[in-house]
């Protein structure tokens, strides 16, 4: 164990004292393993600064940010929108409470309603948060007839509290954190029947992700969300969507289920939303359908952050900019184009490169887990890979054990769409020459 003194002056690094240096890597690294839970699982990069698409290391290194935050950098880093939201609004007024009311988090809601259907916002911070409210939703509104239980699917991800991770469909996720919240169970996805066939007398809701990111980019078909939503009113179970990671105009439509079905007739009665809603401000926010509005009821939920004018202000600054500078054209159009490429080069590379999907900018690139190349080293391939395009100066997500995802910003240009597949086509002709 390390003295107090010692940990003292370890929490006082030289360099946050000095103006003159610049923080070292190293002691940047060394800060974090002796003052952070190690629960992540850290790339070698220290990042510094970001404009745009663009962000910078510590050593002055740029990447080409095809990460975006894990979806969440909606407008790019430093946008001049953003910073002016922040600063005029945090000089006018950044936290009053919800026990009063203030006109952004009205328009806000009014804004999401309009861009979905009729119905009520809940503002949070985070997209668990965002969850455990449909949570909560669900069995409130299931409580008077004893139905609780809520219906996801395997290989999902909807967040890390407690029912969370019951919630989500990933062993790993859950593993350690026993007992687990009760009242979840998963089925395999784009399985109407296996949904069907678990629906019981104590089932209140359904809840999906329209499109699986964290497992690699799985995409509901039509057949199967339009399934859902007759299973649903077969039996008066709420149809739940969690968009947190596939929304906010990323695929092209305000939430990718709109995408999918492309104006087919279909409405969940709840929605979670957060990512890509405060373009980095912390936000998360669910929707839920007109007919339920007063489900919640007075007393029943709430959080001290929640819709601060503050994350209103941004929130509603980036709507304007998605608007004005139609970024949702811009996602679908830049995305199509990603996509075929990419789609060209799985065709080049058949040993290296299984297939790429996806809708706008949620993008899966997936490898052959088994290539011969990646077994070199321990790490999964899709590790291996985001580890390579560092070294060509491209951030890119992992997910599952072989995808790379793009999640890039939603006015990602055409030129940075194209400096981004020759990096990806350099590592992967390097890996190819390497088999
Ligand atoms: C990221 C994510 C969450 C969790 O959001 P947090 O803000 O990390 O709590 C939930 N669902 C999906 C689909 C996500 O991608």
């Amino acid at each position: 164990m390390k003295s107090e003194e010692e940990n003292a002056r370890r929490s006082e690094p030289d360099w946050q004292t000095s103006n003159v240096q610049r923080p070292n890597q190293n002691e940047i690294r060394d800060a974090f393993e002796n003052f952070v839970v190690p629960s992540y699982t850290r790339f070698d990069l220290v990042l510094e600064r970001g404009e745009g698409s663009y962000v910078w290391d510590a050593n002055g290194k740029r990447y080409l940010d095809l990460a975006g935050g894990i979806a969440v950098c909606s407008l790019g880093h430093a946008h001049p929108e953003i910073t002016a939201a922040l600063t005029e609004q945090s000089s006018k007024l950044i936290h009053v409470s919800n026990l009063y009311y203030y006109e952004l988090q009205a328009r806000l809601a009014k804004r999401i309603v309009d861009l979905i259907a009729p119905g009520r916002c809940f503002f949070c911070n985070s997209g668990a948060e965002a969850n455990e409210g449909l949570f909560k939703f669900a069995r409130k509104f299931g409580h008077d007839e004893n139905r609780y239980e809520i219906i996801t699917t395997v290989d999902s991800f909807h967040g890390r509290t407690l029912a969370g991770i019951a919630a989500t469909g990933q062993a790993k996720v859950k593993k350690g954190f026993e007992p687990a919240v009760a009242g979840f169970k998963h089925v395999p996805f784009n399985d109407l029947e296996a949904m069907r066939a678990a629906i019981t007398k104590s089932t209140i809701a359904i809840l999906i992700e329209p499109i699986q990111g964290e497992s690699g980019i799985t995409i509901a078909t039509p057949e199967y969300l339009l399934g859902l939503r007759k299973l649903c009113d077969e039996h008066n179970l709420l149809l739940l969507f969690d968009e947190v990671q596939a929304g906010h105009f990323r695929t092209g439509k305000f939430q990718s289920w709109q995408r999918i079905l492309e104006g087919a007739p279909c409405l969940p009665d709840g929605v979670s939303m957060a990512k890509s809603l405060g373009g980095g401000f912390p936000m998360g926010a669910f929707w839920v359908r007109e007919k339920y509005a007063d489900v919640l009821s007075a007393g029943t939920h709430a959080t001290t952050f929640g819709g601060t004018p503050l994350a209103c202000a941004v929130a509603l600054r980036i709507l304007d900019v998605i608007e004005r500078d139609d970024l949702a054209e811009n996602a679908r159009k830049i995305g199509e184009f990603l996509l075929s490429e990419l789609q060209g080069l799985v065709k080049k590379h058949p040993k290296i490169l299984r297939a790429a999907r996806g809708f706008g900018l949620m993008i899966g690139l997936e490898f052959v887990p088994d290539a011969a190349v990646f077994g070199r080293e321990e790490k999964s391939p899709a590790i291996q890979i985001v580890n390579r395009l560092h070294t060509g100066g491209i951030l890119t997500v992992p997910a599952a054990t072989s995808v790379i995802r793009l999640l890039p910003a939603l006015n990602l240009k055409r030129s940075e769409a194209e400096e981004g597949l020759r990096a990806i086509e350099n590592v992967i002709v390097d890996l190819a020459k390497e088999t």
